[in-house]
């Protein structure tokens, strides 16, 4: 244990076997690990939590075929499907994020690709919201060309999230439809024209502990502002919606978050969608090694209230965090 707590401030030396070595700490050690885990969280981030909501602004009828996705188009899930929401439902979850004092409002769009005149009516949505409501808006959009990306950038995104999802070896066991040097490549254009980058990916496609500690140094190469930290939630009508996860302990899940925070100690480290799920009844050991979660669901299913949220940070003892745009 002290050889991670010296090692986690010299990040650039952890190798991947001492990485996996964390992954497979025994369950009775976990307490420890978070103790150490919590220092370097402190140290960077302080007490506090970012919370933030989720719009899908456009949902479904994607080409793409990612399995865990409800969205993709072999999915049957049974989603709302639309091009583009109305303004005002944009408006209103900006609002909502200002007026509770959530840290962001993230806006994901159902794609991989769009034309520019779906890119410029977007991005008169995005102009509009930022001249109303004072919120740090973060998109995930898919593939963008070089003039799109600047065209969102001069609209007002902060920030883009493009997940990696899994390891690149992994990658072609739930998608095929794109690569995932396409998503790096999509990546390093964005932090070419100064976005903020949110990376991260998800945990239960049936990837081993090898995946986790590949797809985390892959992350940890691209330096993301923010790393979103997924667990399944299989879904009925997906290609993953009979997935084990019966290995997703609340203990695994920790030992994932805190691997990431000690790989990316100045990284927003997120855990996103399937707290509720896998850490009930533990949730506030997460925050330990997280700094940032979401409230309110997430692009295709439901999740705690933002009332509920705050309450579960504040009764853990952390502050959430507001940031003005
Ligand atoms: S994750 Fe994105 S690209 Fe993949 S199927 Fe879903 S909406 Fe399409």
């Amino acid at each position: 244990m002290s050889k991670i707590l010296q090692k986690s401030f010299e990040t650039e030396s952890f190798s991947r076997e001492e990485a996996m070595e964390i992954l497979n700490i025994p369950d009775e050690y976990l307490p420890q690990l978070l103790d150490i885990v919590y220092s370097i969280r402190k140290k960077y981030k302080g007490n506090s939590v970012g919370i933030q909501i989720l719009t899908n602004a456009r949902s479904g009828n994607c080409s793409q075929n990612c399995a865990y996705c409800a969205q993709s188009r072999d999915s049957d899930a049974d989603i709302n499907k639309y091009r583009l929401v109305p303004y005002e439902k944009l408006l209103h979850d900006g609002y909502t994020a200002h007026d509770n004092n959530l840290s962001r409002h993230c806006i994901g769009l159902s794609g991989i690709r769009f034309n520019d005149n779906e890119i410029n009516r977007f991005a008169e949505y995005v102009k509009n919201l930022k001249k109303e409501v004072d919120t740090h808006i973060c998109c995930s959009i898919g593939f963008l060309t070089l003039q799109q990306a600047q065209i969102l950038k001069d609209a007002g995104v902060n920030r883009i999230n493009h997940n990696l999802n899994t390891s690149r070896s992994f990658y072609t066991s739930i998608c095929t439809t794109h690569t995932y040097d396409e998503r790096i490549s999509n990546i390093k254009m964005l932090q070419s024209v100064g976005f903020e980058i949110c990376c991260g990916g998800i945990i239960g496609l049936g990837e081993s502990r090898t995946d986790i500690v590949d797809m985390l140094f892959e992350i940890r190469d691209i330096n993301p502002q923010s790393v979103p930290i997924n667990f399944l939630i299989p879904l009925k009508g997906t290609a993953l919606a009979d997935a084990d996860i019966s290995h997703l302990s609340p203990e695994y899940c920790l030992k994932i978050l805190c691997l990431a925070r000690l790989l990316l100690p100045k990284s927003d480290i997120r855990c996103a969608a399937g707290r509720e799920v896998y850490l009930k009844g533990k949730e506030k050991l997460m925050f330990y090694a997280v700094d940032s979660i979401f409230a309110s669901g997430y692009l295709t299913a439901g999740g705690q209230s933002i009332e509920d949220t705050i309450r579960l940070v504040t009764d853990a003892g952390f502050e959430y965090r507001i940031e003005s745009a």
